[in-house]
């Protein structure tokens, strides 16, 4: 048992830095301080087969503002944590499943990665009240 204990987290060691070259490029630019809690995160959903394709990360005021004009229901400048380097965005793929924006909350809920990420101390934002925003993890 001790062995296997081992094994696991010496493949924690491993998902933990080997990241897609762009989720890598965006978690890099994260805050010091969120981007290891996103990393383990990141890992505990390889280890059960959830593959992460982050697609933003750390964004300026203005990337902000563009992103409010687009759609009201995204923060303006100043209200996003985002901006602060504390905010992921990430699609996950397992197999020929790949969860979404736009994919059901059953769905994601069943995946695991919601209680993967309330483990990690994270905020999901598929629980927004306002704004579904599934695929959207970060902290305060
Ligand atoms: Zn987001």
């Amino acid at each position: 048992m001790p062995l296997l204990i081992l094994f696991f987290l010496l493949y924690l060691v491993e998902s933990i830095t080997n990241l897609s070259p762009r989720t890598e490029a965006i978690v890099s630019g994260l805050a010091d301080s969120f981007s290891w809690r996103i990393r383990i995160f990141l890992a505990l959903c390889a280890a059960t087969g959830w593959i992460a394709n982050a697609t933003s990360g750390a964004r300026s005021a203005a990337a902000q503002n563009r992103l409010h004009e687009a759609d009201s229901r995204n923060p303006a400048a100043g209200g996003s944590s985002h901006e602060w380097g504390r905010a992921l965005d990430v699609n996950f793929t397992k197999g020929a499943v790949t969860l979404l924006k736009s994919t059901p909350k059953a769905v994601w809920v069943a995946s695991g990665i919601p209680f993967l990420a309330s483990l990690c101390g994270l905020r999901w934002g598929g629980n927004f009240s306002n704004y579904y925003d599934p695929i959207h993890f970060d902290a305060d």
